[in-house]
């Protein structure tokens, strides 16, 4: 793989500045990555990690004569970091970011673009339930789609440009309009994660009554909503206040769906019951055959639970 950009410089130093690093080297896809977190602790472990070629006290520095200037904060700090940096960012370079939302993003954004360099927001589906420098990896995109959301006059070549290095990075690419992204990121990832979040409250609710049990026979499937529920809470606050719309549109559905099913459990409507499963089995199954999850039982994890 050959070089795309001769100066990155990475904004934030989490999970998936990190990945990005670690997954630029890989391919060799950049002549020098520099690094910038607000902190000096995260600064630190990225010097002692080898993150990053450089690691700059300041994120002028950092952005300083970079092609590509990625934002990689939570969604909440993007606007600020924006101006911020706007200054200093190279006329024909390309900024991006990888927040989880691209509405709030491109209106906090935009305004401190100035003429001459090319925004072109963007979404890595893909993640875990770690934050922080360490704990990034090179494969964490690998075949996981990477949306990009270009603006209204974004410059082809750029996009071009920005797609061939996240294809680079492992990533599929796809490109999707701002709205469109939020209501099926809604759908796939911020509801869901709610729901988890829910899940497990109900469950520390339930442990006080039962002492450990919930603990102690946590099974596959609460075992999963523990794992998402361990996500980061600054991130995911930020997701829940900028998608605002989308995601009450899609709590309204799940609710309304919820009230259904209990509404059959109630009745003894045991053939609603088995047509429902019969059809979200299916979803899975596309899932899996569309190589987007393991076949295996309980995710690979071996000796699983029930
Ligand atoms: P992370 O591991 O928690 O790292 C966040 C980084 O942002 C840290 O370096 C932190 O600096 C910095 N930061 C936090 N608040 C800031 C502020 N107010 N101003 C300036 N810098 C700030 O986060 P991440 O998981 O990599 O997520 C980064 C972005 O990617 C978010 O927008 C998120 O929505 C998006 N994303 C996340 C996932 C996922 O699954 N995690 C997946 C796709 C996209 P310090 O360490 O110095 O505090």
């Amino acid at each position: 793989m050959s070089v795309i950009y001769d100066r990155v410089a990475l904004i934030g130093l989490g999970l998936i500045a990190s990945s990005m690093y670690w997954a630029i080297k890989r391919a060799g896809l950049a002549g020098e990555v520099t690094g910038y977190a607000r902190s000096p602790e995260t600064r630190a472990t990225a010097r002692e990690i080898g993150l990053c070629d450089r690691i700059c006290d300041t994120a002028a520095e950092a952005v300083e004569g970079a092609d590509l200037v990625v934002l990689c904060v939570p969604v909440g700090a993007m606007g600020d970091v924006a101006a911020e940096l706007a200054s200093v960012l190279k006329p024909g370079a390309t900024l991006s970011d990888v927040g989880s939302v691209k509405r709030h993003v491109i209106d906090a954004v935009a305004p401190h673009v100035p003429e001459g360099v090319h925004f072109v927001p963007a979404h890595p589906l893909a993640g875990t339930e770690h934050s922080g420098p360490r704990s990034g990896f090179a494969e964490l995109f690998d075949n996981r789609w990477c949306l990009l959301v270009p603006v209204a006059g974004s410059d082809a070549g750029a996009v071009d440009r920005l797609a061939r290095l996240w294809r680079g990075m492992g990533s599929n690419v796809d490109v999707m309009d701002a709205d469109h992204h939020d209501l099926v990121l809604a759908v796939t990832s911020h509801a869901p994660h709610l729901i988890a979040y829910t899940m497990v409250g109900v469950a520390d609710d339930l442990r006080r009554v039962t002492d450990s049990e919930v603990i102690k026979y946590s099974a596959a499937g609460f075992r999963d909503f523990t794992r998402i529920a361990a996500s980061d809470p600054t991130m995911w606050r930020d997701v829940f206040l900028t998608n605002k719309d989308a995601t009450l549109e899609i709590l309204g559905r799940f609710t309304e769906e919820l009230f259904a099913l209990q509404r059959a459990i109630r009745t003894g409507d045991g053939q609603l019951l088995f047509d429902y499963f019969t059809r979200t089995r299916a979803i899975r199954r596309g899932i899996i055959q569309a190589g987007q999850d393991t076949a295996a039982p309980d995710f690979g994890r071996g000796k699983g639970g029930t």
